[in-house]
């Protein structure tokens, strides 16, 4: 098996009993992305030589016998978690040159565990998109193709970029971060796995800030084991992080051969929405059918305030995101662009240092915060996620997970659903309620489109309880056996 082929488990056995080496595994993966990265676009930053000088200590680390699951595992990074001495954008023209004097609590831990960092993945300006096209430093390419077209798809957002990496074989597995389904998404779009953990349980330290009371960090990569073994290590209690949970991390890979037998499962009517695509209703179906194979019970719940979270999430979302972006002002890091005086500065360094979608989120949340429209929207809205939350904890009453489609349709075509924000919005109606309650969910790829494109089915866990969201997830993952490959991969494309 080539090296960029391999999953996370299989590459952390060949390490550890040295039929491979850290530094081999990391040249592999750098050179696949010099190859393939020029086209694709999935890394804002290769750093090749860290890389390498990372994977010596990791064989140094292995020879002397003190290795890890991760030691050695070359991983693309979203350019969203800071990293020490490596240059930092979130995607925007404002952070251009900010390099970071700290690492965010999340690398930190990947990179004690002994992982290997390939460089900083692209993604949506500031996380805000569903389809990596808002970058400052260009458009991601999905590496899979619609069967008999040449068309470029987008590869989903935010964590585009390190689901295309992941995807063409330009990393082992990416860390990604959720607010309203920006691992899960991307992850549905791409044919990977994904897992956004519950609110709290991996730090937001040092990841910088979008929605504060919804962004998540977790991983992406091709099994539901890899996740597993990448979340291992990113979870834990922080005190730098004052939302983060006090909690001990499970055994999540031990969880991953959990089984569904005599598990119950929500499939809620809200989800099926009205002109849901019908291969998306088959997958579904194909689902439930799986799960109850494999000795699951099946219950039909009712989350009655579904068709709210999208309109709370667009006022909740984008109210956080002005108040954090109101520190990009020029003055304390990142770009500024001069003026006549200090508030002309400021103006003139956000008008050029936001796109246009990160204006409009500000715009939004400024105005659902102005005095007057307070309480008509933000405050309503905080109330309707309470019921939202309220919707999940009366259903996780009766079952121990719940099964949906991740997204309403396959990965589109770069240049569609432009027309208006709206429509690019609509993309995450399955993914933002589990958002706005703080729950656990997951992306596991369970089949391909007609166009051949990969379809990804969600499970929303408890609070606190990814163990089953990994197990049910692992469970479909069996029953799917989904092995289809990208059309661009290292390996077979230039
Ligand atoms: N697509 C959603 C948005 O644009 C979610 C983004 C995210 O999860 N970071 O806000």
């Amino acid at each position: 098996m080539s090296l960029t082929d391999m999953t996370i488990a299989e590459a952390g056995a060949a390490l550890a009993a040295k039929k491979i080496s850290a530094v081999e595994l990391t040249a592999a993966h750098n050179a696949a992305i010099a190859v393939l990265n020029p086209r694709l676009n999935a890394y804002i930053t290769a750093t090749p030589e860290l890389a390498l000088t990372q994977a010596q200590a990791a064989d140094a680390r292995i020879a002397a016998g003190g290795a890890g699951a991760l030691t050695g595992i070359p991983l693309a990074i979203k350019d969203l978690f800071c990293t020490a001495g490596s240059r930092t954008t979130a995607a925007s023209n404002i952070l251009r040159p900010f390099v970071p004097p700290y690492e965010s609590t999340v690398t930190q831990q990947l990179l004690d565990a002994g992982a290997v960092f390939l460089g900083k993945a692209n993604l949506d300006e500031f996380a805000m998109g569903s389809a990596n096209i808002t970058s400052a430093y260009g458009t991601v390419e999905n590496p899979w193709k619609r069967n008999g077209s040449d068309a470029k798809l987008v590869p989903g957002g935010s964590s585009g970029g390190s689901a295309a990496a992941v995807a063409a074989r330009l990393a082992l597995g990416a860390t990604g971060t959720d607010t309203g389904g920006s691992i899960r998404q991307p992850a549905s779009f791409t044919g990977l796995a994904g897992i956004k953990p519950t609110y709290g349980r991996c730090s937001r330290y040092g990841i910088i800030a979008f929605s504060s009371s919804l962004d998540q960090a977790g991983p992406i990569a091709r099994t539901v084991e890899d996740c597993a073994i990448l979340l291992q290590a990113m979870a834990g209690f922080d005190a730098k992080d004052s939302t983060s949970a006090e909690r001990a991390v499970p055994d999540f890979r031990a969880a991953v051969k959990g089984g569904v037998k005599g598990k119950k499962i929500g499939i809620p009517a809200e989800y099926r929405t009205d002109g849901m695509s019908p291969e998306i209703l088959r997958l579904w179906e194909q689902g439930v059918a799986w799960l109850k194979a494999e000795g699951a019970e099946i219950r039909e719940i009712s989350l009655p305030h579904t068709k709210y979270g999208l309109p709370v999430y667009y006022i909740v979302a984008p109210a956080e995101a002005s108040s954090n972006l109101a520190r990009y002002d020029g003055v304390r890091f990142g770009a500024r662009v001069d003026g006549e005086d200090l508030i002309d500065m400021y103006e003139r360094t956000r008008a050029a240092g936001f796109g246009a979608e990160v204006k409009r989120r500000i715009m939004i949340g400024t105005y659902v915060l102005s005095a007057g429209y307070y309480d008509a929207y933000y405050l309503k809205a905080q109330k309707v996620r309470a019921l939202i939350l309220r919707d999940f904890q009366t259903a996780f009453a009766d079952v121990d997970a719940i099964l949906t489609p991740t997204a309403p349709s396959a990965a589109f075509g770069l240049g569609e659903k432009m027309g208006d924000p709206v429509t690019m919005y609509l993309n995450d109606v399955f993914t933002v309620p589990a958002s706005l309650a703080g729950v656990p969910a997951m992306s596991v790829p369970a089949g391909l489109s007609a166009e051949g494109l990969p379809l990804g089915l969600q499970v929303i866990g408890k609070h606190f309880d990814e163990e089953t969201v990994l197990s049910v997830s692992a469970a479909l993952e069996r029953a799917a056996g989904f092995s289809a490959l990208p059309t661009i991969r290292a390996g077979v494309s230039a």
